[in-house]
């Protein structure tokens, strides 16, 4: 391991009862996002109690806590979101939430309780830190469109001291507990909010030529939509429109004169994502108009796309051969067109986010509940590994004077 100065999983061990304890607390009492309050307050009062200079209330429910090291250092920001999912919990654990419709099914309870552990790590070390660690805890990650993220920015989360470079984890269960998997450049997706109504005329249902069917226009928008990916976006590059939700006409023999439709877009980067509001509007008010009809398009902008400094993806491979060895890293080859809003702290300091794995050894992937699923059970033991990547991650920024 050379001079390898970071955070080992079993350094880390030190730490994990009290991560399982705060995740189980957490888990059993989900908050939806925007309603992070008690599970703010806990990650607040851990924080305190470490003797880190905390700010409550940042963007809604976020914490900031920071750790001062030796003066004049760099600062180094290591990020966890707080908030769960409207699901009603399903995996029957003995800590299973309580809170009825809500569970903690993105395993962000995971994310806050680690990233605690990863502050009780680093400040037992504070003497020897080379520069400060500010600790995020985020509200509201799930909020597609707004995010929590940007509120968080808007109100200096990454300033006073500035934050020279972000990095995050999320658990994900394709991969076994033990790997971290990472990616250079674009890792997940941007997600747009697409809202569509059509507009006809309603006429018997014998009698389409009396009136405009609003049915039809929009089965030829929802088609015409899908040219758009094939013809007009670059077959190298990569976008997705998806049609999520179609609803009109109340009787069977009745033309209807309204159509709404609600969908999401998918792009890998941001001149694609740029393209994508003309492009559907375009399209589906020139389809709609050429039936006699009109489509009104309402475009939300959402996530940026998540893309993974080549620096810090570097530095954080090294960070988890060093910690964990070279036969924990995964180096990931496709992106996803999942949404994360790490994406909007990513887009202003460079930035790393790793997939942390928490697939039980030896359960099948085919076997093991995905993210948002009412039964997803991330393994427990994954967490020395998640506070030894954060922690590494940090010290590695701050030792390397280079970057
Ligand atoms: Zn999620
Ligand atoms: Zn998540």
């Amino acid at each position: 391991m050379g001079d390898f100065k970071g955070l080992t999983p079993s350094a880390a061990g030190r730490y994990v009862d009290k991560v399982v304890a705060w995740r189980r607390e957490i888990h059993r009492r989900p908050e939806l996002s925007q309603h992070e309050e008690r599970t703010a307050a806990l990650v607040a009062e851990v924080l305190s109690g470490l003797g880190l200079e905390v700010r409550r209330g940042v963007g809604g429910h976020g914490v900031v806590g920071l750790l001062r090291g030796k003066t004049g250092g760099r600062t180094v920001a290591l990020r966890a979101d707080m908030d769960a999912l409207p699901l009603k919990e399903e995996t029957g654990l003995p800590y299973a939430s309580e809170v009825e419709g809500v569970m903690h099914a993105c395993g962000h309870d995971t994310h806050t309780a680690m990233l605690l552990g990863v502050a009780c790590a680093l400040a037992d070390s504070r003497e020897a830190l080379n520069g400060n660690v500010k600790f995020l805890f985020q509200p509201a990650e799930e909020l597609n469109p707004t995010g929590g993220a940007p509120g968080m920015i808007a109100e200096g989360a990454l300033e006073d001291p500035h934050v020279d470079a972000l990095f995050a984890l999320h658990v994900w269960p394709r991969y076994e507990t033990g790997t971290v998997a990472l990616k250079p450049g674009p890792q997940m997706g941007a997600s747009d909010r697409l809202f569509l109504t059509v507009h006809g005329r309603s006429a018997h249902g014998s009698a389409p030529d009396q009136g405009v069917d609003a049915i039809m226009i929009a089965s030829q928008v929802v088609c015409g939509l899908q040219s758009i990916v094939s013809r007009s976006i670059s077959p190298l590059d990569s976008a997705v429109v998806t049609v999520g939700t179609i609803r009109g006409g109340w009787r069977y023999n009745v033309i209807p004169d309204c159509v709404e439709m609600e969908g999401t877009v998918r792009t890998l980067r941001e001149e694609t994502q740029a393209l994508m509001p003309e492009l559907i509007t375009r399209t589906a008010s020139g389809i709609a108009a050429s039936l006699g009809g009109s489509c009104d398009v309402k475009y939300v902008k959402g996530y940026p796309p998540m893309v993974n400094d080549p620096a810090m993806f570097e530095l954080a491979s090294e960070a988890v051969r060093g910690a964990m060895g070279p036969e924990s890293l995964v180096v990931v080859e496709q992106p996803e067109l999942g949404a994360e809003d790490f994406a909007f702290f990513a887009r202003e300091r460079p930035a790393v986010m790793g997939w942390l794995g928490c697939r039980p050894k030896g359960a099948r992937p085919e076997d093991t509940a995905v993210l948002h699923n009412t039964r997803f059970c991330p393994d427990e033991g994954c967490f020395p590994f998640g506070v030894s990547f954060l922690a590494s991650c940090a010290l590695g920024f701050l030792n390397r004077a280079e970057l």
